[in-house]
């Protein structure tokens, strides 16, 4: 094969396609849309799922792209041998080609052939394929295949081997699409096995060996099975092709690992510069440097798709890789955050065909830094509760932590067991890892039943895929499915198709049924981009009458499976049937507070980026009729200035009265032109984009499926209600419009008359009267507290009075009223200062309880008086204890009504331990 750069091997290949009349799509996101039984696209073919099993018709016959594809299976041990092996990755580029239901084998097969032998050059002695043999015996072989790898292309005859269900035959899962395969293998020579000179080692195609090399796969849809296992051939056969970017790259370039060819070279080289590392001293560090490259395009790519590290799903995977490096980083000397060179690196070197990384650059490192530091605390953390555990078993005189301790740290802390392993080790403990993996798998049994779940809900589906196909094939509905003019409607007349009551089709269903209606045709919006479902009616109107013959309230509108609309709703009069004429009515104020909702989005959006720079993304959003929801990437809170120029200048929008435009494209031309693309959203080919400013020159222009206002003064008013943090370098910002903004704005208006009145002013005058007032409070505070002190002193001299002489010694015992502890205990310091010899109890009820405290002078102490002693005998009496210093104590007890009782006790205390003082 000739040597090439891994990008100029992926464009190639998509022109070599769009020279064959494909239509060349761009990537899906890793996040697949509308695909709840999928973690992260994980293979090319995800974003055609829905065409291959029959639910959406194709927009082209012929497609071709370069997907982003990740797989993180959860099993721990695969993602360890990211590093070790030299094919292993969790983040992968899969080029395919497609045909739906157009060329089939033949085509196939010759273009595979031509691409890699006349385009990339390929000698053809290196290259065998293989075609479907079953070893199970029940289907017959690929013959076809086989007829055309002969007939169709020059590959030697010896080269074209028959191989088994192992290899050579595919299914989408244990019901579905399925078909055998034919692939493509490289030889690339006798000296690139490893096992040369093993008694019985023989180098074959998909043997034991490095040898061989499968580059391309070609897979022939051409079956369905059923629930019962059985095969039927199908109408329209597809075809699905994946080869591995990286694999292809591997062998133009003559390396002998993925790590080593131009895709991972410049990231690994940065890895190297960072760490100053010289050649011999980064080589004896491959694993972790090939882990760290590994797992910074998985981040940088997960994370331009709008993924936020999290604790769940794929937030939750982000986070175990993002982590996973940062550890490896530790490891070989990385002692401050440096994912976010990584990520630079490999924005420098995939930016270009995935221009996403380039316009998320800031959002992307911004989101890195912040987790990377996330996970410092949680080390730091990890480590004290390892040092807590280790120290316990050190009393104990044990050597292993407990597989449950271990697994603790893990799943509660994110705290690696390997760490936990390596610390453990460096004390002279080992870890249950026995335990641990009990637990583990404990773990994912859990999981695997919630998984279960997911796929149960597949089956509830199965009453609306069948409705749909039914639909379609009687020509009711076409290959679009339900008519939606949503946009161009709020209202329509059409014809009940579908009655769903209780997860079954029924054709009549009565007064209080909770039912869904399928419609030909229905203008009702469903619930996408962030912006809530249509409420409103259906209704069959007679002749004449005003009153409906039914009706059914609509509560909310799904689409269960592509082109299948729901209404979702109860009756509330009648009795609806089947194939009834139907007026179908959006409630159209509802709608009308969602438009303006929708376009000030889009204003609060664009005003956002102008303020605070182009860094800001949108990063999820709500729009429903009594506020927006909008969440955007950007690393501080806005301040209250920032807020106050961002509300104004929304509402300098919306009385300029700017008109709206909208204008149907094509994907790439859209975002080219600069419109906004949103994270994670699918977009067909041909898009929307909502264009907001002077005509001609719009400054707001986004991808966008919602339903909005006309002109930009439809939206009256705009009022920001609260402004948060969502997490890592994410805020959102909370607002209402018009109906809800009046409402605001009367209710804060309405407590400010309120509020002038009370303070008998007028309404502008109220500030400065609340200000006046609290001045005014803050005087009669300070007078208070002087009155309060005088007060005291009066006490205080009158306490002064009760001073009794105890066999020449002053005592001087009392009941006070004060609210705490503290209170107690100055009082007494101040009557000791000025009493000079003495021995003071003062007794208070505090919260319901005696407390009492007790001060002797030290030369008292001297003769035997200890306050400690004193206040407990004291203390006896209120059924309670107490103790402190000779000189200072302190004691409570239950009994408040007898604490006169004993302070009363006091001078005969006294007197008793100066005769005893060793009483
Ligand atoms: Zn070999
Ligand atoms: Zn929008």
């Amino acid at each position: 094969m000739k040597r090439m750069t891994g990008a100029e091997i992926r464009q190639s290949f998509l022109d070599f396609f769009a020279s064959k009349n494909h239509v060349i799509v761009p990537s899906a996101s890793l996040v697949p849309v509308g695909d709840p039984t999928l973690l992260l696209t994980n293979a090319g073919m995800n974003q055609f799922k829905n065409i291959f099993l029959g639910l959406e018709g194709p927009r082209h016959l012929r497609v071709a792209d370069a997907q982003k594809c990740m797989r993180v299976s959860g099993h721990l041990n695969d993602l360890e041998m990211v590093g070790p092996s030299p094919y292993h990755q969790t983040f992968f580029e899969m080029m395919g080609n497609w045909s739906f239901g157009d060329y089939y084998k033949k085509e196939a097969i010759a273009w595979a052939w031509e691409l890699v032998t006349e385009v990339w050059e390929t000698e053809k002695t290196r290259l065998w394929a293989t075609i479907f043999e079953d070893d199970a015996g029940d289907l017959p072989a690929d013959e076809e295949a086989l007829g055309h790898w002969l007939g169709q292309t020059d590959i030697p005859p010896d080269h074209v081997l028959r191989s088994g269900r192992k290899d050579n035959f595919w299914s989408m899962g244990t019901t579905g699409p399925c078909g055998p395969c034919s692939e493509i293998h490289y030889d690339r020579g006798l000296e690139f096995c490893e096992r040369q000179g093993e008694p019985g080692h023989v180098c074959r195609v998909n043997g034991d060996c490095q040898r061989f090399l499968e580059i391309w796969n070609l897979v022939f849809i051409q079956y369905n099975r059923d629930a019962d296992g059985v095969l039927k051939e199908l109408p329209a056969k597809h075809i699905d092709t994946g080869l591995g970017l990286e694999r292809t790259s591997l062998i133009s370039q003559g390396v002998v690992s993925n790590y080593d060819t131009d895709l991972f070279l410049p990231i690994l080289k940065r890895i190297q510069e960072m760490l100053g590392d010289s050649d011999d001293s980064a080589k004896a560090k491959w694993v972790p440097y090939r882990v760290i490259a590994d797992h910074g395009r998985a981040v940088t790519f997960l994370v331009g798709d709008g993924v936020i590290p999290g604790n769940e799903g794929r937030n939750y995977v982000l986070r175990m890789i993002l982590r996973r490096a940062a550890r490896f980083g530790r490891k070989i000397g990385f002692a401050e955050p440096f994912l976010g060179e990584v990520a630079k690196a490999v924005i420098d070197t995939m930016g270009n065909h995935y221009q996403d990384l380039k316009r998320r650059r800031e959002f992307i490192l911004n989101v890195i830094r912040q987790e990377e530091e996330r996970f410092q605390r949680t080390l730091d953390v990890g480590l004290v509760l390892l040092d807590e555990i280790m120290a316990d078993l050190k009393e104990k005189g044990e050597t292993v932590i407990a597989g449950s301790d271990a697994f603790r740290l893990y799943d509660t802390y994110g705290f690696p067991i390997d760490l936990t392993r390596d610390v453990g080790a460096e004390h002279g403990f080992t870890v249950d890892e026995k335990g641990f993996q009990v637990a583990l798998d404990e773990q994912r049994a859990r999981g695997r039943a919630a998984q279960q779940f997911v796929t149960a809900d597949a089956d509830e589906l199965a009453v609306y895929v069948d409705l749909l196909e039914d639909l379609r094939r009687s020509g009711r509905l076409g290959p679009d499915g339900v008519e939606h003019p949503y946009d161009d409607f709020i209202e329509m007349e059409s014809v009940v198709l579908g009655i769903v009551r209780d997860r079954k089709l029924t054709k009549r269903v009565k007064e209080g049924d909770d039912v869904e209606i399928v419609l030909a045709a229905t203008p009702f919006y469903v619930e996408s981009g962030g912006q809530v479902s249509d409420m409103g009616v259906l209704a069959r109107y007679d002749e004449g009458k005003e009153q409906p013959r039914w009706e059914i309230e609509v509560l909310d509108v799904r689409e269960p499976v592509p082109g299948l609309i729901v209404h979702v709703g109860r009756v509330t009069q009648g009795r609806p049937g089947v194939e009834e004429p139907v007026w179908a009515i959006v409630d159209a104020t509802r709608r009308m507070d969602i438009a303006r909702n929708h376009t000030a989005t889009h204003l609060l959006h664009s005003e956002l980026r102008y303020i605070l720079g182009e860094h800001v993304q949108q990063a999820g959003s709500l729009v429903a009729p009594e506020r927006l929801r909008f969440d955007f990437t950007h690393g501080a809170m806005l301040t209250q200035d920032e807020l106050d120029e961002v509300e104004q200048s929304v509402n300098d929008a919306i009385l300029a009265n700017y008109p709206l435009e909208v204008e149907h494209t094509k994907y790439q031309r859209a975002v080219s032109a600069g419109a906004m693309a949103l994270f994670g959203e699918k977009y067909g080919e041909e898009v929307r984009v909502i264009k907001i400013g002077i005509p001609g020159e719009p400054f707001s222009r986004e991808l966008c499926g919602g339903t909005h206002v006309r002109q930009t003064g439809e939206i009256g008013l705009f009022r920001i209600v609260s402004e948060a943090s969502v997490g890592a370098g994410v805020r959102r910002i909370e607002a209402v419009t018009g109906r809800a903004a009046q409402q605001l704005v009367q209710k804060r208006l309405g407590v400010l008359d309120a509020a002038a009145t009370h303070l008998g002013t007028q309404p502008e005058e109220v500030e400065r009267a609340v200000l006046r007032l609290m001045g005014e409070l803050h005087d009669r505070q300070k007078e208070i507290a002087g009155l309060r002190r005088e007060l005291a002193g009066l006490e205080y001299e009158k306490l002064l009075q009760e001073v009794q002489d105890v066999a020449g010694v002053r005592v001087l015992a009392a009941r006070v009223q004060v609210a705490d502890a503290e209170l107690l205990r100055e009082m007494t310091d101040w009557l000791r200062s000025r009493l000079g010899s003495v021995v003071i109890v003062l007794g208070a009820v505090i919260d319901e309880k005696p407390s009492f405290v007790a001060a002797v002078t030290p030369d008292l102490v001297d003769r035997g008086l200890k306050a400690g002693t004193l206040i407990q005998q004291v203390a006896r009496v209120v059924g309670g204890g107490g103790g402190g210093r000779p000189t200072l104590a302190q004691a409570g007890g239950r009994d408040a009504n007898r604490l006169d009782e004993a302070l009363a006790l006091v001078p005969k205390a006294v007197s008793s331990l100066l005769a005893d003082p060793g009483a």
